[in-house]
C-alpha cells in the first residue's frame, strides 16, 4: 500500500528526541534551534509586510528583492557569481533545497558520495531521489581519509554531499581540502551539493570557503543556505540554492511543484536580514564561542570524552566509559533521569561508530546551558 521510498527511512530522530524532551520536561540538547529570541529588527521586519498585506504568493523562485540581495551577499562572502534572475532560487528552508535539487539532478541508481557522520536528512534525500549512498568516513580527527574518498567515487557517481562547516562533528573543510575534493569532482565530472548553513559560525578566526568559488567548480556545484541558524530564524523556513543556469532552472522546477514558493512575508524580512552590518556576525560567533566552551568543559565534566567543534553549534560526544547502554538507551536514560535531550549518535553515521556516541547543541540560553550542566553532574555512572 505504501512506496518502497519510505521503507527506505526513518522519521527523523532529531524531532523525536524534541516530543520527547517535551514529554519529559527535559531540558532540550537535542535539536538545533535557538531558545533565545530572534533579532527585535528582524522580527518587526516580518510582521510589516504581513500588515502591509503581502500575504500572497511570491514569485515562485522567490521575491526579487530577496535574489537581488541574495546574489549581492554571497558574491561578497562566498565568492560566488550568482545571477538573481537566473541563478538564485528562494526555498522553503535548506532542507527543501537540499531535496530539490536531488530530485533534480538524481536519477534512479546513481551513487552519491556523502562523508560520515553526515547530517540525518541526506539518507532520506538520497532514499527519496534514487541515489545510492557512498558513505565516506572522515578520520578520527575529523580530516578526510584520502584513500576512502578517491575510492568511493566510480562511473555512477553523480553527485558530492558537502556540509561545511559540519552538523554533527563541527568540522570545517579547509581549502586544501576542499580542492582535493573539487579534483575529483572534476576528474568523474561530478556536481558537488554543498550545504553551507553555518557559514557564519566559524571559531577561533577560521573562515568559510565556498567550493562553488573554486574556478573550476563554478560550474559543477549547487551552493545551499538560509536564514535559519545564522538569523535564529529556524521557524521561518527561508533558504535559498545558487547554481548555474542550466542546473537551476531543473531546481526550481521542482520546488514550483513542491512548494509553490517560500513565504512571502518572511521573504522580505530577509532582505532585511541581509542589510545587518559586520558586527552583527561578529557578535554572533562570539556568542557562541562562549556557548561552545561552557557545553564543552560541563560534557567533560560529567565523563563525556569530546572536541571541541571547529564551526556550526553542536558537541559529538564520546559516551562516558562504564556506560553499558548504547546510544539510543542511553539517551532515553539520559531524558528520563537525567532531564538532558541530546541525540543518539546512530542518526549521523551508517557505521556502528555512531552508537557510543551522543549529540548536543549549545544554540540556547546560557540560564539553559547552566541548568543543563548542574543536571549533567547528577550523571552517576
Ligand atoms: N539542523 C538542526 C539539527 O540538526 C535542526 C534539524 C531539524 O529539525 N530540521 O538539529
Amino acid at each position: 500500500m505504501l512506496s518502497r521510498r519510505v521503507d527506505h527511512f526513518v522519521e527523523s530522530v532529531i524531532r523525536d528526541m524534541t516530543r520527547l524532551s517535551l514529554k519529559h520536561d527535559a531540558i532540550n540538547l537535542a535539536q538545533g534551534f535557538p531558545d533565545f529570541p530572534a533579532p527585535d529588527e528582524l522580527k518587526r521586519a516580518a510582521a510589516s509586510p504581513i500588515l502591509e498585506d503581502y500575504n500572497q504568493y511570491s514569485i515562485t523562485w522567490g521575491a526579487k528583492d530577496l535574489r537581488e540581495e541574495v546574489s549581492r551577499k554571497a558574491f561578497e562572502y562566498n565568492h560566488i557569481e550568482a545571477d538573481p534572475e537566473t541563478e538564485v532560487t528562494v526555498t522553503c528552508g535548506s532542507t527543501e533545497a537540499m531535496m530539490a535539487s536531488m530530485l533534480a539532478i538524481i536519477n534512479e541508481g546513481d551513487e552519491v558520495v556523502v562523508f560520515e557522520p553526515f547530517y540525518e536528512n541526506y539518507g532520506p534525500d538520497a532514499a527519496v531521489s534514487g541515489a545510492i549512498p557512498r558513505f565516506v568516513p572522515l578520520n578520527d580527527d575529523s580530516s578526510i581519509n584520502e584513500e576512502a574518498l578517491v575510492s568511493a567515487f566510480n562511473k555512477k557517481t553523480r553527485a558530492l554531499i558537502l556540509n561545511t562547516p559540519n552538523n554533527p562533528a563541527g568540522k570545517v573543510f579547509t581549502k586544501d581540502e576542499l580542492k582535493l575534493i573539487a579534483d575529483l569532482c572534476v576528474e568523474h565530472d561530478v556536481i558537488a551539493v554543498t550545504d553551507e548553513i553555518y557559514e557564519y559560525i566559524l571559531y577561533d578566526k577560521r573562515k568559510h570557503v565556498s567550493i562553488g568559488s573554486l574556478d573550476e567548480m563554478k560550474d559543477r556545484t549547487i551552493t545551499i543556505s538560509g536564514f535559519s541558524k545564522t538569523y535564529s530564524v529556524t521557524g521561518w523556513r527561508i533558504g535559498y540554492v545558487l547554481a548555474g543556469r542550466t542546473l537551476t532552472s531543473a531546481i526550481r522546477k521542482v520546488h514550483d511543484f513542491l512548494t509553490v514558493g517560500a513565504p512571502a512575508p518572511l521573504q522580505h524580512a530577509c532582505v532585511r536580514a541581509l542589510g545587518f552590518p559586520d558586527s552583527y556576525y561578529g557578535e554572533l560567533v562570539k556568542m557562541y564561542d562562549g556557548k561552545r566552551k561552557y557545553l564543552y568543559n560541563a560534557l567533560i565534566k560529567a565523563g563525556f570524552k569530546c572536541r571541541l567543534p571547529e564551526g556550526a553549534y553542536y558537541i559529538l560526544a564520546d559516551i562516558p566509559e562504564g556506560v553499558e547502554m548504547d546510544d539510543m538507551a542511553f539517551a532515553r536514560y539520559m531524558v528520563r533521569e537525567v532531564g538532558v535531550a541530546a541525540v543518539p549518535g546512530s542518526s549521523f553515521y551508517r557505521s556502528g561508530v555512531g552508537k557510543h556516541k551522543l549529540r548536543f547543541t549549545f544554540s540556547k540560553k546560557d540560564e539553559t546551558l547552566q541548568e543543563a550542566a548542574r543536571r549533567l553532574e547528577g550523571l552517576s555512572i
